[in-house]
């Protein structure tokens, strides 16, 4: 299938190198998988790299890359690297189970905020046995999702078969059977207006960064509440936990942090309307996704743009 194509891992530290391999060889045994600080690695002999967050300059060695794969969906991180080699095409993660495990966690996330899991988690904490009841349900509730983009449209699909109502809104319309579509700055508003739980799955940009400030949270309606899967940049903290605490917001679930770990002197750690999770929303098994980067590596050497290829021009 792949004639001498090398493969140099750098994603994780070497003990991860060897289930790369494992999975790798078991899908396309003619794939030539090598260690990228292996001795016998030479990089300009490597064709392909996967990476995930090396160190700032360790990419330019390699000269003759037909492409980088990276191990997330998010590329911000590896574009804020000074020597990082910019005409080398990168290719996202993609995958089904990248976008099911996405499903399941907003799935997760818009029942948690609907039947206020947080608080049962806290009551059970203190062992107190409180009922406050809770009549709204998916068929009463829209669900907004900003970014709809390859997770944002496979979340939006979900949501609308489980009930939900949902609107989608990105930087140019994406009809969606059942979804109302929004695009662009001019329609943000009408978009906002009527949203239950706003879901973030923009990429970080320099567009999308603090785009979810005060000004964005006021024109949700009062009670709204808050899924943050995207990225931590896009959200301005002072100002999510200003609305929460003033009761604009009714809640939030955060899977991702403009620093992380989350600091542990964060505010968000113990609010009581704040779920947070350790930016595990969506991680593929290490078997999908080696047979989504074995696809990719073959579409490649068939002349087939990926999918899933980042653009400059749109930054993400
Ligand atoms: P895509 O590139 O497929 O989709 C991005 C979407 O965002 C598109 O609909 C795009 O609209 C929209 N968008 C981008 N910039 C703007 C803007 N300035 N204004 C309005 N809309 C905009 O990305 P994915 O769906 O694959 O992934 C989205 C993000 O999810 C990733 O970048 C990553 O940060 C995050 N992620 C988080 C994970 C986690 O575990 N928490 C796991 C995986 C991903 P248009 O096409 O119209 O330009």
């Amino acid at each position: 299938m792949f004639n001498m194509v090398t493969l140099a891992v750098a994603e994780g530290e070497y003990p991860a190198f060897q289930s790369w391999k494992d999975e790798f060889s078991a899908i396309a045994p003619d794939l030539d998988i090598i260690w990228w600080e292996d001795a016998q690695c030479i990089p300009d002999r490597v064709d392909y790299l996967l990476v995930w967050k090396p160190a700032h300059g360790a990419v330019a060695r390699f000269r003759n890359l037909k492409a980088i794969l990276c191990a997330g969906a998010g590329v911000d991180h590896l574009l804020a690297d000074p020597h990082w080699p910019h005409d080398v095409p990168l290719v996202r993660m993609g995958g089904r189970e990248t976008a099911a495990l996405m499903e399941e966690y907003v799935t997760w996330a818009c029942l948690s905020l609907l039947r206020e899991t947080r608080t049962w988690a806290r009551q059970q904490e203190r062992r107190i046995f409180h009922r406050r009841l809770v009549t709204r349900t998916a068929a009463t509730t829209t669900v907004g999702i900003m970014g709809m983009g390859h997770l944002g449209g496979h979340v939006a699909r979900r949501l609308h078969h489980f009930g939900f109502k949902v609107r989608g809104w990105s930087r140019t319309r994406r009809e969606v059977p059942g979804i109302r579509s929004f695009a662009g700055a001019g329609e943000l508003g009408e978009f906002l207006s009527q949203v239950d739980i706003l879901v973030s799955l923009l990429p970080n940009t320099a567009q999308t960064r603090d785009m979810i400030d005060a000004a964005l949270l006021s024109r949700l309606p009062r009670g709204a509440m808050l899924v943050n899967a995207g990225r931590g940049e896009q959200v301005c903290e002072v100002s999510l936990l200003a609305a929460l605490d003033n009761g604009h917001l009714a809640g939030a679930v955060l899977d991702v942090f403009r620093e992380e770990p989350l600091p542990m002197a964060s505010r968000l750690w113990e609010h009581p309307m704040v779920t947070v999770t350790p930016h595990a929303a969506s991680e593929a098994s290490r078997t999908e996704q080696a047979a989504y980067l074995a696809e990719v590596i073959h579409e490649i050497e068939h002349g087939v743009p990926p999918a899933l290829l980042y653009d400059a021009g749109r930054g993400y």
